[in-house]
């Protein structure tokens, strides 16, 4: 039968790929805390793969950049079993076209196979597994090294699994069922975290539209996984990319100045977050929130749909609050403030990753299936409208009552 020639075809051509490659980020020398995350989380795949499929693949990390040598060993204590990095001048700071293309030729080279793994060497076309962060730079990584390598890209991840599995699909399979084995199911958040997508980048097994997808790639949202505890006995690879520069891209960087957020979160004890909630009211209710958190000395944060200025409101507030350096999330900032005071706001994945380190969290919202009540210490069940100017009036009475007492 047609289908099973297929199966057995692309059974033996599947081993052409090999290994997890972690693709490292790193600020001002620095490994940055997402890349750590991505190698536990390879480590403890690739520990599971090794044992249930009896081989001996690996978590390789590639690291690029100007001065690196000395990040390789610390990816070893990390979880890397194997590091390829390649060092030059002209990529001391991160551009995209030039990573792309490196990273693309890292990827296809048998020649490093030979030092990583000698036994894979003849076989080795691409890897297996690609991970990349899901920050600014990641995001947009992934994507044009997915695109380079000839496959797909699942982005913004926060759990995987490796499963073999049994797909019928109508062009894929062409409507027959077929084991794909050593799937990565990737699995994404979606409509504010009350949705998740599993993500499949599957082989076209069908005999009339064949080709193969590897590897399979994805962007993983920082916070998401927990680094494995450092290991400083670890023994690993390194291996020196001698990486092949375009020199006639057109980016150049001759000057870099990194831009200071305008909020300081990081000394703030108390953040006060508010989110789609206030949409009744908006106006009145920013007021609501600026009342209170000044109140309590709160900084004032927002979500990330705040940020796209979704609302009708005066200038004044607009320009104050609904700007990108007050979202917290992925795709803003991290706190981890003593108290943290969520009004009006879900808690997507994306916004529980900047906050969840925070230590009491108080929540107010009429919904108590929102994933926010997960993490609060406090759920206060109720419309900002009604619960803020309570407390409000609390807090002044008693500040009043001290103020008084101390007079
Ligand atoms: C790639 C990517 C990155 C992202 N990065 C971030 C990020 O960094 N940070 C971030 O925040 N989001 C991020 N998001 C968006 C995220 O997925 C959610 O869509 C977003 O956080 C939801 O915002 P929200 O909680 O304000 O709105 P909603 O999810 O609409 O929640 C509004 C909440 O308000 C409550 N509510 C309604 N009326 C009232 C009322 N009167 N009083 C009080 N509560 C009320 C509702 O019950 C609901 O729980 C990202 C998404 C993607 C795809």
């Amino acid at each position: 039968m047609s289908v099973s020639v297929s199966q057995e075809k692309t059974k033996n051509d599947i081993e052409k790929y090999r290994h997890i490659y972690v693709i490292i980020e790193h600020f001002e020398g620095k490994i940055i805390p997402v890349t750590l995350e991505m190698l536990g989380e390879a480590r403890r795949l690739m520990d599971e793969f090794n044992q249930k499929y009896n081989s001996s693949e690996k978590v390789v990390a590639v690291v690029l950049g100007y001065n690196v040598r000395q990040l390789c060993n610390d990816l070893v204590t990390y979880g890397a079993d194997s590091v390829i990095y390649a060092d030059h001048e002209e990529l001391k700071y991160p551009i995209n076209d030039i990573d792309t293309k490196i990273i693309a030729q890292i990827a296809k080279d048998a020649e490093i196979m030979k030092k990583i793994s000698p036994e894979y060497e003849k076989t080795f076309v691409k890897p297996r597994y690609m991970f990349f962060a899901a920050d600014n730079i990641g995001r947009h990584l992934s994507s044009t090294v997915l695109a380079e390598l000839d496959s797909g890209l699942a982005s913004d991840i926060n759990k995987l699994v490796i499963s073999d599995l049994d797909i019928r699909h109508e062009h894929k399979t062409k409507g027959q069922s077929i084991r794909y084995e050593k799937v990565l199911e990737m699995y994404r958040p979606d409509f504010s975290g009350f949705l998740w997508t599993t993500i499949l980048c599957l082989d076209n097994k069908n005999p009339e539209i064949f080709r193969e997808y590897h590897p399979q790639g994805c962007s993983i949202i920082p916070g998401a996984f927990k680094p494995i505890e450092k290991d400083s006995s670890r023994k690993g690879t390194i291996v020196e990319y001698s990486p092949n520069i375009d020199h006639n891209l057109k980016i150049k960087i001759l000057n870099r100045r990194v831009i200071k957020k305008t909020i300081d979160y990081e000394t703030c004890k108390i953040v006060v977050s508010f989110g789609r909630g206030i949409k009744d009211n908006p106006e009145q209710n920013i007021k609501l929130v600026e009342e209170f958190a000044e109140l309590i000395g709160a900084e004032i944060g927002i979500t990330l749909p705040l940020s796209k200025k979704p609302y009708q409101i005066s200038q004044q507030l607009d320009s104050k609050y609904m700007i990108v350096d007050r979202v917290i999330g992925t795709s803003g900032s991290n706190v981890m403030p003593s108290l943290y005071i969520a009004i009006g706001l879900s808690g997507a994945v994306q916004h529980i990753s900047g906050m969840k380190d925070s230590e009491v969290v108080i929540s107010i919202n009429p919904d108590e299936n929102s994933p926010i009540i997960d993490e609060s210490d406090i759920f206060i069940k109720g419309r900002m409208e009604d619960v803020l100017p309570i407390l409000i009036d609390q807090i002044k009475k008693q500040m009043s009552t001290v103020s008084i007492r101390s007079n």
